[in-house]
């Protein structure tokens, strides 16, 4: 299914839209995909390169399994499988 999102108004008053696809939650899709935090592949699809957790927005996930994703992140941060912030000097 497609959806239109609206952006911006110009001032004139006219609505740009951008399209978007609908995303799938690749965790309900995916029955064999379970959330591990020893999966460090896995994991950092969900963090940005800064170290920061991706937004629901961005990588689709269902409610349900983005919090899943975000505990199973900070639970990688403590056992340092993914960095908390990357060194940018
Ligand atoms: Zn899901």
């Amino acid at each position: 299914m497609n959806r239109y999102r609206q952006k911006k108004t110009t001032g004139i008053g006219l609505i740009r839209r951008t399209y978007t696809r609908k995303k799938i939650c690749r965790f309900c899709a995916d029955e064999n995909l379970k959330i591990d935090y020893k999966d460090s592949r896995l994991m950092r699809n969900f963090v940005s390169e800064r170290g920061k957790i991706m937004p629901r927005r961005i990588t689709g996930n269902c409610a349900y399994h983005q919090r899943r994703v975000s505990r199973a992140i900070k639970i990688s941060r403590i056992v340092s499988i993914i960095p908390y912030t990357s060194i940018n000097i």
